[in-house]
């Protein structure tokens, strides 16, 4: 018979929600198993997020709801914001509590300026508008003239008149390091990871369930919800769906470190309805854009892109800062942003209607700083429903540490490191500067893919792309997990790199087709 593991509380999906919740339960004496059905964790949603670390009260959170009073002229300014919605209370805790827990889980992170900017009248009526949301969530964002604008940004197209600016309205992060930091430090604290574990069918028992999974049921008191686009599935499956799911894309550039130092602050053209005019430099020194429209999808997982879209993006990119060009970009990507049709400008976070012991965690747009608060108010929503929460003694927050980044270090630093490891002295990607050592430490800390490589240590994440470092990766990824080349993935699946080794190919006579 098939064995049955058990476990308390069972969170389905290790993306940046789920694995929140998940450290935050290792903090007590709770059985948790988290459920992935890829080959790594932080491989949905998250990985296409920018890392913007905003709240829904300051000049970032004002400019999203202009959005909505263009949408809706008819509603006054000052009724847009509800400083009672729950979006609202968690973003601007998760916000504040941020950079403790950054440091906690020793992640990059910097907080940043936020400068909207506007160069017609159409801007300078949507100015006006944001402006009086910022009054309606009791601050005043400082005033720009066009002075001020080049001073903050020299290299900022001449006709962008009139902006409004705040302070430490906005951090980054690399979302993916912070998802893999909060598997490790949770891991560490006695979590249960079960990766390759999709869920295929939920039982409802009396007082909790029983999940098959892709490696075997699994019987819980508690289910969580965190799958993000495929939440609505998870809920179907345990009978208690009361919402749908929609979805809107866009694509991203990234261009070369080289123009590091065009832009200086996160700056954006007042947000108009669908559509973004967004130019950033990112923790790496790299310069996103995103500057087209939200387009809807209907499948979560295409994020192909498109020449018209990047031309999109150049375009509006060019509108702010002139200098930048098509010859800049090195990668492009698109994301899929996830909505609930029971309240799309809200997160659903509740205990199901339909079963006591099933909680929903499904985010919307801004879903990450919310997330240390999130993670409290769920464990707090599992205790009312009677999970015993009793605080372990032993519970480190700050058990993970970043992989050393040879090129980051200090001259006496590295030679030491180098002398207790010297792969750390042999430089994989030229680029990123990313030795052998950080590529085998990312592989000993779960890495099984090359994305899971690059997410852990950003090697093929510079100019060329992976051009060098692509098969010296693949080659360490083979040797350190014991298996054939042609075994190693993109993302797990069918994602292979290599399909034949070369002389298989030969002598099969494809290679003469
Ligand atoms: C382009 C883009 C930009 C964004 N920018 C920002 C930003 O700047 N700031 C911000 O705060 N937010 C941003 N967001 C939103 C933010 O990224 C999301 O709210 C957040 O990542 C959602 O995380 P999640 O864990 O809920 O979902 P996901 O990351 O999608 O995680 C869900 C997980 O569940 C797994 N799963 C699904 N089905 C199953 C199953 N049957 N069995 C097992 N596992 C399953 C998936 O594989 C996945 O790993 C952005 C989003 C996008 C798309």
């Amino acid at each position: 018979m098939e064995k049955v593991i058990e476990t308390q509380v069972l969170i389905v999906g290790a993306g940046s929600t789920g694995l929140a919740i998940a450290r935050e339960l290792s903090r007590y004496k709770v059985d948790v198993t988290v459920v992935e059905k890829n080959m790594d964790v932080c491989f949905g949603e998250v990985k296409g997020s920018h890392g913007l670390i905003y709240s829904s009260v300051g000049l970032s959170g004002a400019n999203s709801l202009v959005l909505k009073s263009i949408i809706t002229p008819d509603l006054p300014p000052s009724k847009l914001f509800h400083r009672d919605g729950l979006k609202t209370k968690l973003s601007l805790e998760g916000f504040n509590t941020f950079p403790a827990v950054a440091g906690e889980l020793d992640i990059g992170f910097r907080m940043v300026r936020r400068v909207v900017l506007g160069k017609d009248e159409d801007d300078f009526k949507a100015l006006q508008i944001l402006e009086e949301v910022c009054k309606s969530m009791d601050f005043e964002p400082e005033r720009l003239d066009q002075e001020a604008i080049q001073e903050l940004e020299p290299h900022i197209n001449k006709n962008m008149t009139r902006g409004l600016t705040q302070c430490n309205d906005v951090a980054y992060v690399y979302p993916w390091e912070y998802g893999i930091a909060l598997a490790e430090n949770a891991m560490d604290n006695g979590v249960k990871m079960m990766l390759l574990s999709e869920v295929l069918g939920i039982k409802p028992l009396d007082g909790g369930f029983v999940v098959y999974t892709g490696r075997g049921p699994i019987k819980t008191q508690f289910i969580i919800n965190a799958a993000g686009p495929y939440a609505d599935k998870i809920a179907k499956m345990a009978g208690v769906c009361d919402f749908g799911l929609t979805y809107t894309r866009s694509q991203m550039l990234i261009t070369d470190k080289r123009l590091g130092g065009i832009v200086n602050h996160t700056t954006c053209v007042v947000f108009r309805p669908g559509i973004s005019k967004l130019v950033r430099p990112t923790l790496s020194g790299n310069i996103e854009i995103l500057c087209g429209k939200y387009y809807p999808a209907t499948d979560p997982e295409d994020t192909s892109t498109r020449m018209e879209w990047t031309d999109e993006n150049i375009a509006g990119a060019k509108d702010l800062f002139p200098e930048i060009s098509k010859g800049d970009i090195i990668n492009s990507f698109t994301g899929v942003r996830v909505f609930n049709t029971r309240d799309p400008e809200e997160h659903l976070i509740e205990v199901s209607n339909g079963n006591p012991n099933f909680l929903n965690a499904v985010t919307r747009l801004p879903g990450l700083a919310l997330t240390p608060a999130l993670a409290k108010y769920v464990v707090g929503l599992l205790g009312n429903q009677g999970l015993e929460l009793i605080e372990k003694t032993g519970f480190n927050p700050r058990s993970r540490k970043r992989i050393p980044k040879i090129s980051e270090l200090p001259n006496e630093e590295r030679k030491k490191v180098i002398a207790q490891d010297p792969r750390y002295g042999h430089i994989v990607c030229r680029c990123e500067e990313v030795s052998e050592g950080e590529i085998v430490e990312a592989i000993r800390r779960g890495a099984r893919t090359v994305a899971g490589v690059k997410y852990r240590t950003r090697a093929g994440m510079g100019r060329c792309q992976r051009g060098f470092c692509g098969p010296r990766v693949l080659e360490i990824l083979a040797r350190e997990l014991d298996i054939p080349m042609t075994e190693v993935t993109q993302m797990g699946g069918l994602s292979r790199v290599l399909l034949y080794r070369s002389n298989e190919l030969l002598g099969s006579g494809r290679g003469l087709e």
